[in-house]
């Protein structure tokens, strides 16, 4: 808690201050009995800087919404005074919802066998075959389809 990492709590005319060494760390404006945070926290600690646009916090905040969502929930008034500009880059939901590329659909006119084979490699397996193997590998002619 703050007071136990030695900071100074001061509150007056509606707003709150925690102070580290007289240098402001935190502050908070009072709304209906609360002291609402004045800036955003991150995971390296408190920033007070006031940042107006809460766009990505919301976003963040219910779990990576959709700017169509927020602006929904904004329309509705459910989320208070804060405004909902364009959302800004979220690497999070790119790398998150960052799906593999399919491979397309392999056709190929054999007409003998060995033309084509498909070939899979599984493993390796938690349990070994008897004879130690851990590994599967599978050859088929597409031709013959002989296994
Ligand atoms: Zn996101």
């Amino acid at each position: 808690m703050v007071d136990q990492a030695g900071c100074i709590i001061k509150a007056e005319n509606g707003e709150i201050q925690v102070l580290d060494q007289g240098k402001i760390v935190m502050k908070g404006v009072r709304k209906n009995g609360l002291y609402i945070l004045v800036g955003s926290s991150t995971e390296q600690g408190i920033s007070t800087s006031v940042t107006r646009d809460k766009t990505k916090l919301w976003h963040m905040r219910l779990a990576h919404i959709s700017e169509r969502g927020l602006k929904e929930l904004s329309n509705q008034g459910l989320l208070g005074d804060d405004k909902v500009t364009s959302l800004k880059f979220c690497e999070k939901c790119v790398f998150g919802k960052a799906t593999r590329l399919k491979f397309s659909l392999g056709r190929k006119e054999t007409k003998q066998t060995l033309d084509y084979i498909h070939s899979d490699l599984w493993g390796p397996s938690q349990v070994p075959s008897l004879g130690g193997a851990r590994y599967f590998v599978s050859f088929i002619d597409d031709f013959s389809r002989k296994v």
